[in-house]
């Protein structure tokens, strides 16, 4: 039987002309922050619309097929990157359900020292950990978030665990948010049998379950604006036979279009002008990945992206964690071309690969030059030296798990054959523009800060220069956390809603 569209998300076909509708909120987008705030007001009694610029795609519709699958779940086809010493390409998830559709299900709660920061130094007292870890447990048993079935993790994970082990290294298995995830890793094309609980399958149905809309290819490109209060949001809806409009008048308006989106419709709409902070403090956990090849088949294929992670170094900044990267970008993992590229991936069975996550010193900056998107970040030197002894570390571990050579992203390297090779690292320190980076955790350029000064929204998530306009979304987070965000951006994004949809019962008594 054909999987039905869940009731409550409007499509174009559904609709005639330009769209006028009211609301008491209007949320764009549906990704982690925005399904975990639409769910969190329409469960509070309130009537819900959330505009979401990608389409709906049923179960049946994702599968491994990169190249359709990228141009239909993401911005841009995939293909983003940052600016800057060197490119450090990103994805952006532009679909019902957002980054949560393609992303790799891990689930980590945000560290209790980075929370005391925020709490004490940022001026933020309600996120100190015990205000917190209510929001936490809701969000984890919303998002399912648990440990892999047995026999789900695969070799990739196997030999990582190996190497942590014969070294003493501590690790812990990853939660994430699924339910009997059989490990395929396919989870940036979207993951195929329904295990992965994206915010289609966790946040979304609570909306819906409450009267709440979605209306897809809607893309808001303008925030409304009457007597310095914001009221509603206008765009374009994107039906395939004709560019039509839409406007939606509400009495509160969430962004949650993701940490470049929500900055970049800000500055366009010239919200804030005099607010420095917009934009800015854009921290993006840069990754680099590592590849070693072993004598038996790993098949990296087959098994969960990521079941642990290497918590040794983590004092230092440091995260290591296996990584198992689905055949057509493994070629990425090596700095080969040509001839000695695809002798590597003639090798492919018998390659494991993982990454290194640093917690980053930079911050980049989102800007609009003339309204074109302009995605600045600069690896520092700073970082750059924790992303190679970070990645010697993984080199270490993976010849400990008996690795027969290890392959570094930095191009020009030589193939390390022993462990004595990682040594030399640092002897001749590979440069920032010689390394291939990669992102996945975008955060913290639209800031929320105790000081009207020092960031764009207060501890109710509205911003600070536009009464009625609320963010709750990556965008929000305070800094940079070292763990993947989603957990900490839904339980924000939580906070950030229950206040709201306080202040609108209060005021209709009123
Ligand atoms: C490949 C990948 C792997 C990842 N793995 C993990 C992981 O394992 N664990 C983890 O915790 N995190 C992971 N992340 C990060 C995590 O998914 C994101 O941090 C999180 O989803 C961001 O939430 P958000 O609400 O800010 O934005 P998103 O989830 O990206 O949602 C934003 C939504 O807003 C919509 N939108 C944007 N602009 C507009 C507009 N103008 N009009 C209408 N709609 C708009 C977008 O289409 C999108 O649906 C990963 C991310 C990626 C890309
Ligand atoms: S690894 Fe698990 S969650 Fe990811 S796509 Fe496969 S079954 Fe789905």
């Amino acid at each position: 039987m054909r999987e039905q569209v869940p009731r409550g998300i409007i499509q174009p076909h559904q609709t005639r002309g330009d769209v006028r509708e009211t609301c008491d909120v209007v949320v764009m987008g549906s990704g982690a922050g925005g399904a975990a705030a639409a769910a969190t007001l329409a469960e509070a009694g309130l009537d819900v619309l959330v505009l979401e610029e990608g389409a709906f795609h049923r179960t049946s519709e994702y599968g491994a097929n990169a190249t359709a699958m990228f141009s239909a779940l993401m911005r841009d086809g995939g293909a983003t990157a940052t600016i800057g010493r060197a490119p450090v390409p990103y994805m952006e998830g532009r679909c019902v359900g957002g980054s949560t559709v393609i992303n790799g299900g891990m689930c980590w709660r945000t560290p209790e020292d980075v929370l005391d920061h925020w709490a004490g130094a940022m001026g933020l007292p309600d996120l100190a950990p015990a205000a917190l870890d209510p929001l936490f447990d809701e969000v984890e048993a919303t998002i399912n978030a648990r440990y892999q079935d047995p026999g789900s993790e695969g070799g990739n994970n196997e030999v990582f665990r190996r190497g942590a082990e014969k070294l003493g290294w501590k690790y812990q298995r990853n939660k994430r948010n699924q339910i009997h995830c059989v490990g395929s890793n396919e989870c940036v094309t979207g993951c195929p049998s329904g295990a992965k609980q994206s915010t289609v399958y966790s946040w979304l149905p609570r909306v819906f379950a409450r009267g709440g809309r979605l209306m897809t290819h809607c893309k808001v490109t303008k925030v409304l604006v009457e007597r310095g209060r914001a009221v509603g949001l206008a765009g374009t809806l994107d039906d395939p036979h004709r560019r039509r409009k839409f406007v939606v008048r509400a009495k509160a308006v969430v962004l949650a279009g993701g940490a470049v989106q929500t900055p970049l419709l800000m500055l366009r709409n010239k919200i804030a002008p005099k607010n420095e902070h917009v934009g800015r403090h854009f921290t993006i956990h840069p990754n680099i990945k590592v590849a070693a090849l072993f004598e038996d088949r790993v098949e990296s294929m087959r098994g969960v992206h990521q079941a642990y992670q290497c918590t040794e170094f983590k004092k230092r900044g440091i995260l290591l964690a296996p990584g198992g990267i689905p055949l057509m970008f493994t070629a990425v993992a090596f700095s080969d071309f040509g001839r000695r590229l695809a002798e590597r991936m003639r090798d492919y069975h018998h390659i494991a690969t993982g990454g290194v996550l640093v917690d980053d010193f930079s911050s980049g900056r989102i800007m609009a030059p003339l309204g074109i998107p302009l995605v600045k970040y600069d690896v520092t030197d700073i970082d750059q030296e924790k992303f190679v002894e970070a990645a010697g570390l993984l080199a270490t571990l993976y010849f400990a798990a008996g690795a027969k050579e290890v392959y570094l992203p930095f191009h020009g390297y030589p193939v390390l054959k022993s462990v004595d090779d990682v040594k030399k690292l640092h002897d001749h320190m590979p440069r920032v523009e010689d390394t291939e980076y990669f992102t996945a955790h975008l955060m913290g350029s639209c800031r929320m800060h105790g000081d009207p000064r020092q960031g764009v929204v207060g501890p109710d998530g509205q911003c600070w220069d536009l009464p009625g306009l609320y963010l709750a979304d990556a965008s929000v987070m305070p800094g940079t956390i070292g763990v993947n965000p989603q957990v900490t951006i839904m339980a924000l994004a939580r906070l950030i809603a229950l206040r709201l949809a306080d202040k609108l019962q209060r005021r209709a008594a009123a």
